[in-house]
């Protein structure tokens, strides 16, 4: 392709190589005019409170998908576009818990995405509590037949997150294992650090030959208040009512839209987050935040001129309920050359580290990413990037990656409960995301370096 004539003039005026990287001050000066965005706390607001909650494969998360359109034609995005995919869909119904007996009170509890049904009176059975994932799992088979499992776990808050990982198993795989012990039902504490008298619920799966029970989570007072009544020592009884449903296979979507890049050679550079949340608060820090800051970035860097390699937004559909949207995105752009992908699916609080994931041609990337970043309070970390659940399946392939990492401190006493609502979102440490974001792309989609794969370890994602 030959070049425009005003990119020509610019390429003469160059000193080799033919294709610069921009100027540490020109990135410094876009990182600073985004500590003052708004694109992105526009992009939060609007979606929270014009949609809500938008749980994947229903109707409002089709919704939140024209929202979306709508949103990036009007930032000037081009190909903006729907990539739909069929998933199986589940909705919550009626749920309700109580202590009955001489204890007898409510309990505040929601079911787990995929929780099975108790018939449409309830049941009512014998609580046999576990303090550990480990205790659930070394119980003998069969011996939890016609009762109620009910497991704890010590996760505290972290900087980083990090005791999601292992604590988040009882959520994830603890039903199935009080399935296959027989229990008619499960109740786990809440994957949360807080007090608020909110549950917290989140995907939990029931493999191929495990048919699903009733599964609950207890906010964490509550989980605290029946360890104190079992510790009386008396059985306990507990009642419990939960209708959810499968609704079978719906249409779901990955919305998409570009910032055309000059050298198509080059790969795209993936970004985003997840459109879907969900359905007890409206989806603020999980993930309207993610899917703001990374579009603010890109059109950031839109408005500064177009770019050396392709950006990619992505609002990834279905990434709750098991990341539909990041297979089926994978599945349809298998042909595609990724140079680098990156996820922001942590909350909206201010960015502390970064880590990379780039092949030895590219290592001076890294250094460039440092020297923008630490104006921003964000230091280098040294662990192989490769977060986020959405571009998991792309990153599979060795494509680069660079994780932006967010402060995880409050997030946990948010995640998936009613209380993820726009208030939670502080604009300042909002614009420091954008910030960052915008300092990484204007480096990594303009980079002279080729950035091509990376020896990946396998990972679970
Ligand atoms: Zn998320
Ligand atoms: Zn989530």
């Amino acid at each position: 392709m030959p070049l425009k004539p005003a990119l020509l003039l610019a390429a003469l005026a160059l000193p080799l190589p033919a294709i610069a990287q921009p100027a540490p001050a020109e990135v410094a000066k876009l990182r600073d005019a985004a500590l003052k965005d708004e694109i992105a706390w526009d992009i939060t607001e609007g979606l929270t409170t014009e949609i809500g909650p938008r749980l994947a494969g229903t109707a409002d998360e089709a919704r939140a998908r024209r929202w979306a359109v709508a949103k990036l034609k009007a930032l000037g995005f081009s190909n903006v576009r729907v990539e739909p995919y069929q998933m199986p869909v589940w909705v919550r119904g009626e749920e309700k818990g109580a202590i009955v007996g001489s204890f007898a009170q409510p309990l505040d509890l929601t079911a787990l995405g995929n929780s099975g049904a108790t018939p449409a009176a309830g049941i009512e059975a014998e609580v046999v509590y576990f303090p550990t994932l480990a205790d659930l799992e070394a119980a003998p088979a069969a011996s939890l037949a016609g009762k109620i499992a009910f497991v704890s776990h010590a996760m505290h808050a972290a900087q980083d997150g990090s005791s999601y990982g292992p604590f988040g198993q009882v959520r994830r795989i603890g039903p199935a294992i009080a399935a296959r012990k027989g229990a008619a039902a499960i109740l786990i504490r809440s994957i949360g650090t807080d007090y608020h008298r909110n549950p917290h619920t989140g995907v939990t799966t029931f493999p191929q030959g495990t048919a699903p029970i009733p599964a609950a989570a207890l906010s964490v007072p509550d989980a605290e208040q029946l360890e104190r009544v079992l510790d009386r020592g008396k059985p306990v009884r507990v009642k419990l009512l939960l209708t959810p449903r499968q609704i079978g296979m719906r249409e779901s979507g990955n919305v998409i839209a570009e910032v055309p890049g000059r050298d198509a050679k080059a790969g795209v550079v993936l970004v985003g987050g997840h459109l879907d949340s969900w359905d007890l608060g409206t989806g603020a820090i999980d993930d309207a935040s993610g899917v703001a800051i990374t579009a603010a970035a890109a059109k950031r860097i839109m408005a500064a001129g177009r770019p050396r390699r392709t950006i990619r937004v992505v609002w990834f559909g279905a990434e709750e309920v098991g990341g539909f949207g990041g297979e089926a995105y994978a599945k349809a752009h298998a042909g595609e050359r990724h140079a680098l992908a990156a996820e922001s699916d942590f909350g909206a609080d201010r960015i502390w580290k970064f880590d990379t994931a780039l092949p030895a041609t590219a290592a001076p990337v890294a250094d460039r990413l440092a020297t923008a970043l630490a104006p921003l309070g964000i230091t280098r970390g040294n662990a192989l990037a490769g977060d986020g659940t959405d571009i998991g399946p792309v990153l599979a392939t060795g494509v680069a990656a660079v994780d932006l990492s967010q402060d995880g401190t409050r997030y946990f006493d948010y995640h998936h409960t009613p209380d993820d609502t726009l208030d939670k979102i502080d604009r300042a440490q909002l614009q420091q995301n954008v910030a960052a974001w915008t300092a990484m792309l204007a480096i990594v989609a303009n980079a002279p370096e080729e950035i091509g794969s990376v020896e990946r370890p396998q990972r679970d994602h």
